[in-house]
């Protein structure tokens, strides 16, 4: 039996942690820096501020001042530690967008062209970085919008007269267990929920949902920005706010290799890129909710712990044991039309996001993300 360091780095499922800047309203406060990160090592390390003795100012010496004073210590490992909290601390780099596309869009991407299935997912509180991460501002982009850019120069580079390809994308939100289109024009008060399916060939899939074919970047963009609209405005109309939802981009990606002389197809490789913003982690287990509140939070839970499951046991499969004839994809919509990007033939990122200065919460995801490796 391997220990569970031992997953690090291996297989098909990788786990990052990262941690961003302090916001305006955290400064303001005089808020903590409560991190250090080893980024050779990939651990992240939390202090409880009151744990710290601040007649020396450790606090950004990367943390080995600290780890001698400090007492309830809390160190992790991961594939990869990100920092972006500050651009001074020693022995750390710091992880921009572009650093970020470095360390895992253009690999994950590099994948999509080999065949593989790929998903990326974005967990955390409300706050920690999911958005940013994924969609990113238009300033600075994030993951989606760098890998879709990337994805049409290679395209444009790689299109000869015998091989061509095809990009569809399509984008939907799951809220309270049930699926809705992001890329209609016009989203209905309430919302109409999706039905899921399966089919035999394809697995799991959204029966009606809206699929658009695109050629250029800026096609995608133009779909981006109305699916984040209706993300909020789909919220709206059911009092809600979108931090509770999950939120589902894909890229369809088909490569058709042809023979011109016969003018037929002689191959055909579909892979599909995931992108998943996750609902906030915050009110997972929230206490003291009723009616809706309650049950939003109980199925937010429901499908965080299970997607945690699913990818542990993918981790731990990929090292030889028969545990994936019980993978529980089933126990909730977010991981069962997730099926086909977090199993079998796919690779899968998680990205934790966490603050700088929330101990619980920072706390909870760090677990979170360990226990999925
Ligand atoms: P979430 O999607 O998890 O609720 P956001 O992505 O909206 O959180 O991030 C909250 C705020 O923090 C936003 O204003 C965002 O621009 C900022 N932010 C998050 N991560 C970073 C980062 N790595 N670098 C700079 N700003 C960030």
């Amino acid at each position: 039996k391997f220990s569970t360091d031992s997953l690090v780095g291996q297989g098909n499922v990788r786990v990052l942690v990262r941690a961003r800047p302090f916001l305006q309203r955290e400064i303001d406060a005089e808020c903590k820096c409560l991190l250090s990160m080893d980024q050779s090592l990939g651990t992240t390390t939390l202090y409880r501020t009151d744990d710290i003795d601040r007649s020396d100012d450790g606090l950004s010496d990367s943390g080995t001042l600290l780890s001698r004073r400090a007492r309830d210590v809390k160190e992790f490992a991961f594939d990869e530690s990100m920092w972006s909290v500050d651009r001074m601390t020693k022995n750390t780099q710091f992880v921009d967008q572009d650093l970020l596309y470095d360390k895992v869009g253009r690999e994950f991407l590099d994948h999509s062209f080999e065949g593989y299935h790929t998903c990326i997912l974005a967990y955390g509180q409300t706050g920690a970085g999911k958005s940013y991460t994924m969609n990113g501002t238009d300033e600075e982009p994030g993951l989606i919008p760098r890998t879709c850019y990337d994805l049409f120069r290679r395209i444009e580079k790689m299109t000869t007269a015998t091989m061509t390809f095809t990009v569809k994308i399509s984008y939907f939100e799951i809220y309270n267990e049930h699926v809705y289109d992001l890329l209609l024009p016009v989203i209905t008060d309430p919302p109409t929920p999706l039905k899921v399916r399966e089919s035999p060939v394809d697995g799991p899939y959204v029966k009606d949902l809206t699929t658009h074919s695109v050629r250029s970047y800026a096609e995608v963009e133009k779909y981006l920005k109305l699916g984040n609209k209706q993300r909020a405005t789909a919220a709206t109309n059911m009092n809600a706010t979108s931090s509770r939802s999950h939120a589902v981009f894909t890229i369809a990606l088909k490569k058709i290799e042809s023979d011109p002389i016969m003018d037929e197809t002689t191959e055909e490789t579909n892979s599909r890129i995931r992108f998943v913003d996750l609902a906030g982690s915050e009110r997972a287990n929230s206490t003291g909710a009723t009616g809706t509140r309650l049950r939003e939070g109980a199925n937010i839970n429901k499908s965080l712990t299970t997607l945690g499951r699913v990818i542990s046991i993918l981790a731990e499969s990929t090292l030889g044991s028969k545990k994936r004839d019980v993978v529980p994809y089933r126990d909730s919509t977010l991981t069962w039309l997730l099926k086909d990007n977090l199993g079998g033939n796919s690779k899968t990122a998680m990205i934790a996001c966490i603050s700088p200065c929330d101990y619980e919460e920072t706390l909870s995801t760090l677990r979170y993300a360990s226990q999925a490796k």
